[in-house]
Parts: structure tokens; sequence; C-alpha cells
């Protein structure tokens, strides 16, 4: 079985890089630090037996193969890029956890029929230029060169930032990954939540990706003397935004599954004496029943026009992103829950709130996930912790799934 010691030595060698003295860990894409992530983890993918490659999105795979060679793969996924200080489990488990699955076939003589293959995805978390899962966009053919100009904080573009990389921009076509070379896609990761943990669970099945949408809500009014424009004729484009988020809590909370967030709010003039004339704010809002969040998008949308006709405020959405949620394979579910009862862990199925490179591999084969207890559901934090044995119980799980789906012989 998987040697739950050796994933452990891997996990803390590969939390080392990219490390601040504070404890955090910043391996931002295509950068240093990533790069040498990436080449510890090709160095663990030899170690493991596996022909090791990468595309031209920097999408880095190692390879075993099966015995019928041209059949369809299993690929286990996940990344090694990180948020700015952020923790060492979330994205490095799914990562060794796989490269421990292909190395401990290979030391038991595993024949399958299915290749199988681990993959570390270029730029999962979206840190640096504010545009996520980038490698894994590449292998399903919807990363555009328009997205490749996406800039980070230096003005420094995704696609300049390839370059310096020794990757060529208007190649990364080439990274399409052919459906028919793939059967299934599995990922192992921390919950990043309690669930779990309220559960005394140390692995649960993931049912689905909340699918997000971003929008920008603009607001504008009239800026006033706050000292002499009564109360009654205000047009306060400020006080506009603070009820709708007050929609937008009260609505997401309605449904038990949807959440909604305003991160962000800005207000101007921006005078103490003045009434705010313009005001803006975000929502990020995410289901994975695609129908129910669109249900509570059309219900915010509509209080909010209600709100802003009522105080004399002209209102505009702009949209900037819209996901559709990912549902996990009936298949796959399945053979986790068995794998799951195998180690005697009661299976439990559980959503993703939190994005993963799945969402966009789902468009190319059946998708699956394993999620392992985080403590106290702390993520993209350097508190960020899930235990030893947690991480070898869901690489365990992950070993016997993928000797289903491999269809060993
Ligand atoms: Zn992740």
């Amino acid at each position: 079985m998987v040697d739950g010691g050796r994933l452990w030595n891997r996990l803390s060698e590969l939390a080392k890089i990219g490390k601040h003295e504070e404890g955090g860990v910043a391996r931002l894409s295509f950068t240093t630090e990533e790069r040498a992530a990436k080449d510890l983890v090709a160095s663990y993918m030899q170690e493991a037996g596996l022909a090791v490659r990468e595309d031209a999105a920097g999408n880095l795979f190692g390879r075993r193969e099966g015995t019928e060679p041209e059949a369809p793969a299993i690929l286990i996924g996940s990344h090694v890029d990180s948020v700015l200080n952020g923790g060492d489990f979330d994205g490095p488990l799914g990562v060794l956890g796989g490269i421990e699955v292909l190395q401990t076939m290979d030391e038991e003589g595993v024949a399958s029929e299915r290749p199988v293959e681990v993959v570390a995805f270029t730029d999962e978390e979206g840190a640096r230029f504010s545009l996520g899962m980038i490698g894994s966009r590449a292998l399903t053919g919807t990363l555009s060169q328009e997205d490749l100009l996406h800039e980070d904080r230096d003005g420094v573009s995704i696609a300049g930032a390839m370059r310096n990389a020794g990757l060529e921009p208007a190649r990364v076509g080439e990274a399409v990954r052919p459906a028919d070379t793939l059967a299934a896609y599995l990922e192992l990761h921390i919950e990043q939540g309690k669930v779990l943990e309220g559960e005394d669970l140390p692995v649960g099945v993931v049912t689905g990706i909340a699918g997000p949408v971003w929008l920008r809500l603009s607001f504008a009014g009239e800026a006033g003397h706050a000292g002499t424009t009564p109360m009654g004729t205000r047009h306060d484009a400020l006080a506009a935004a603070a009820e709708v988020v007050s929609v937008i809590e009260e609505e997401a909370s309605v449904t038990g599954s949807t959440v909604g967030t305003v991160g962000q709010i800005g207000a101007g003039p921006g005078g103490i004496n003045i009434i705010p004339g313009r005001a803006g704010i975000s929502l990020d809002l995410r289901d994975i029943d695609e129908a129910v969040r669109d249900q509570v998008e059309g219900r915010i949308r509509e209080r909010a026009a209600e709100a802003c006709e009522r105080r004399g405020i002209d209102l505009e959405f702009e949209e900037l992103q819209r996901l559709p949620p990912a549902p996990c394979s009936e298949e796959i579910r399945a053979a986790i829950t068995a794998a799951s009862e195998g180690e005697g862990i009661r299976s439990y199925p559980l959503p993703s709130g939190a994005g993963h490179d799945g969402m966009h591999v789902a468009e190319l084969c059946p998708m699956g996930m394993i999620f392992v207890r985080s403590r106290d559901g702390i993520s993209h934090n350097p508190k960020e912790w899930s235990s030893r044995e947690d991480c070898e119980a869901g690489c365990k799980v992950l070993y016997l799934t993928v000797l289903d789906l491999a269809k060993q012989g």
C-alpha cells in the first residue's frame, strides 16, 4: 500500500520552496519558485519510474503506461503554485499524492489496462494575474490569446511571463488534450472547510464544484453637502450600495447551499462632509446547482433595481466571470465511495465551494474529487494543516480508486 511517510517527507520538502520567515509559502506562476517546485516534482516523478514531459502551457506530466497503451488514460492532478502567504497542502497534496499512487503501483508490480498520468497544472490559484486555472484552461482549449494579456501588478502579461519562463505563448494551443485520450480525472485536495472535521472523518467524497458568478455593481447618485442636504432629498450612492449588500446576504442565505460575498466596496468623492455620489461593490455568488444560483442572482438583481429606483440611483451591472458548476461523475463518486469503505472510512458526500482545475477538465472527461480533512477549516493561510494520517488516508482512497478506474489486470 501507499507509503505515508514518503508522501509526508515530500510534502515537507516541497513546502520549503518559496517559504517565508513568517511561515507562509509564495509560489506564483512562472517565477523561479514555481520552477523550482516543478523541478522537484519532476525528480519525484522520475523516482516513481514515470515518463516526464511538460506541455506548451507548462503543465508537468508523469505517465505510466497500461497494458493497452492506446486506451484512454486516468489523469490525477492538482497544482504546485500557491497564493501569497499560502499553506503547505493546497495543491501539493494532490500532485504528490498522485505520484505516490503511481510509485506504489510500480513497486507492487500492478498492471493496469489503462495508462495512468499525474499532472501539476500551471497557475491554478490566479494569485499573480487574477486569472486562475491557466494550465487546465489550456488543456481544454479555452485559454485564448486574449486571456494571455492579463497583467500582474508590475504590468507583466501572462504572455510575457511565459516567454521569460521559456514558453512560447503563440503555441499554447499545442497543450490541448484530445478528449478521447482521457477516461477520467481525479483530484485529491484538502477540504479548505470544516465539514469533515465536524463529522470526525479524515476523507470525504466530493459531489461537485460550485460555479462562481462575479459581478461588479456601480451606483451613480448625486454628491452633495453633508450639512445642508435634508435626508429626504438625497441620492446617496453608498447608502444604496449598503442596502444591496444586505439584500445579497439575505437572498444568498435562503437556499442553504448558495454563498454570496461582497469583498470589495468603494465610494466617492470620499469626503467626510460629502454625500457619496458614486459607489461600487463586487459580488461573488456560488452554488453547485446552476439553476438555484441563477434564481438567487435574479432576485438580487430585481431587489437591487427596486432599491435604486426608490432612491433615485442609477445602477449598472458588469459581468466579470460566469462559470457553470461542475458536478462530479456518478461513476467516479461510486468508485471513491467503495474505496473509502474499503479503507473502513464512512463515505461522506460534500460539495466544493472552492474552484479547482477539475471544473475545466470536466469538459474533457468524467471528473471526481477526494477531500482530506483541514484543521479548523483554515486555508490560503500559513496555518493551513492536514495531519500526516489524514493525508495518508486520502492517498490510500485515491490509490484504490485509481486501481478500480484503471482496470487493474
Ligand atoms: Zn488548490
